[in-house]
């Protein structure tokens, strides 16, 4: 490799986790991360949860202390990449005329909040949550007896809603489907989060969306297209992401729902490489995916940077992430889209339970709620087993995964 060294675009959890790989393996060369963020990468799960709390700062998420960048002759640079040029292997920062050159890129530029395309959106009070400042903007009204609309419960909705109602707000949330998470886990896991919600006095309105926030000069109304009109102090928007791929395609990158790569975090252009949120990977037992996970963007960036060293080695972590809602506490290995079949390991009602997800009898995912915790930290759990079957693709009967007496590691052969 020559002196130009690595660019990472992006300083989130996945740039930062490249970063540190390079050096943990050993490379000498020039380390370039760029990115919009001031803070030195950190992990941004307690914006929805202990931050947003006032129990932890979010700088305890941090990948390495900001000192240590310096020490390992990492350079950072604070700005946004306007433009790749790919021939030349050169980036642009927006408002420099100074390049900087790589012999390899890694582009971890995430994703960015989707907007809700509806009448009022950008009224002052109507809120998103990414970055630090956007926690900080929730917190600041997330006094005691407050009154907040949350929009879509999905992970960040669910953990938003959850870290509100710990905080003594009032909150209404409006929804698609029978309850929270049904998109992703299926109408029986929602239906136990709507009755987990409601119990800790969260207003449902279920199977409905946001038609306009109404407000003079600041939100005050939330309308929805079933005729609710749900006054409020402010207003959580969380339906999804969307990939910053746009660097991408202008510079001639492939793009299609995310950057597209390889099995081994490669793009269509010659030492361009993604990973994290952004990337469209091609998994070797999932097929195509992009996913919006902590874990994933920490092990994509470190697969990545790698691979960037010369690895051949295809990245297949099998996919996991948690959330934490109340007291409760919600565990995911592997990947299911759709499957055909849903098989309960456990009690509904008491909220302790394995669901598998099934695709010819073959075990897809399996997610845990208040079942144990990492996989990864604890071998001999049950979640652990899980994990070895979502690997294996292995064909289990339902009636073995369904009865507590067969110890799953059994399976697992
Ligand atoms: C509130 C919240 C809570 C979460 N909780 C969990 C959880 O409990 N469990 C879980 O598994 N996942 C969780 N996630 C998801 C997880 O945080 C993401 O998967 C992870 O942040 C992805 O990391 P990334 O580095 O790929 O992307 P990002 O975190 O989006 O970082 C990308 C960085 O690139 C920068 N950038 C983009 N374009 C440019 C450019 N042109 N020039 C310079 N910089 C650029 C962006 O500003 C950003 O700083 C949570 C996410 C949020 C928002």
């Amino acid at each position: 490799m020559t002196s130009a060294g690595i660019v990472i675009i992006g300083s989130g959890m996945c740039g930062g986790n490249a970063a540190v790989t390079l050096r943990e393996e050993g490379y000498r060369g020039r380390v370039v991360l760029v990115g919009d963020e001031a803070a030195a990468p950190f992990g941004r799960p307690p914006l929805s949860k202990t931050y947003l709390r006032g129990e932890e700062d979010w700088t305890a998420w941090s990948v390495k202390p900001p000192d240590w960048y310096e020490q390992s002759n990492v350079e950072r640079l604070h700005g946004r990449v306007e433009s790749i040029d790919v021939q030349a292997r050169e980036i642009v920062l927006e408002g420099s005329h100074k390049r900087t050159a790589f012999d390899r890129l890694l582009l971890t530029t995430g994703g960015r909040n989707r907007r809700l395309p509806a009448d009022g959106s950008t009224l002052p009070g109507v809120l998103g949550l990414r970055t630090v400042d956007e926690c900080d903007a929730i917190k600041e009204r997330a006094l005691p007896g407050s009154r907040a609309v949350v929009v879509g419960m999905g992970f960040i909705g669910s953990e938003v809603a959850a870290s509100l109602r710990t905080l003594g707000v009032s909150v209404s949330a409006v929804l698609s489907g029978v309850g929270p998470l049904a998109g992703v886990l299926g109408d029986q896991v929602g239906s136990v989060m709507a009755a987990i919600h409601r119990e800790k006095g969260v207003e449902l309105l279920l199977d409905d969306r946001v038609v306009a926030f109404t407000g003079d000069g600041h939100v005050e109304n939330v309308v929805t297209s079933r005729g609710s009109t749900v006054p409020c102090d402010f207003a959580v928007t969380g339906i999804g992401i969307e990939p910053n791929v746009e660097l991408a395609r202008r510079s001639g990158i492939a793009v299609d729902n995310g950057i597209i790569v390889d099995e081994q975090c490669r793009t269509n252009v010659a030492n361009v490489y993604a990973a994290g949120d952004v990337a469209n990977h091609l998994h070797p037992i999932f097929g195509r995916l992009r996913v919006e996970h902590f874990n994933n963007a920490e092990r994509q960036g470190r697969a990545a940077a790698r691979s960037m060293l010369g690895s051949t080695e295809p990245y297949s972590d099998l996919h996991s992430f948690w959330s934490d809602q109340y007291e409760h506490a919600l565990e995911y290995v592997g990947h299911a889209r759709s499957w055909d079949q849903f098989v309960v390991r456990g009690s509904l009602e008491q909220r302790q339970f394995l669901g598998f997800y099934l695709g010819d009898g073959r075990v897809l995912a399996v997610m845990g709620l208040n079942r144990g915790g990492d996989p990864e930290l604890d071998e001999s759990g049950e979640l652990a087993a899980a994990k070895v079957l979502v690997g294996k693709r292995l064909g289990v009967s339902p009636a073995s995964l369904e009865d507590e007496r067969t110890d799953l590691h059994s399976l697992c052969a």
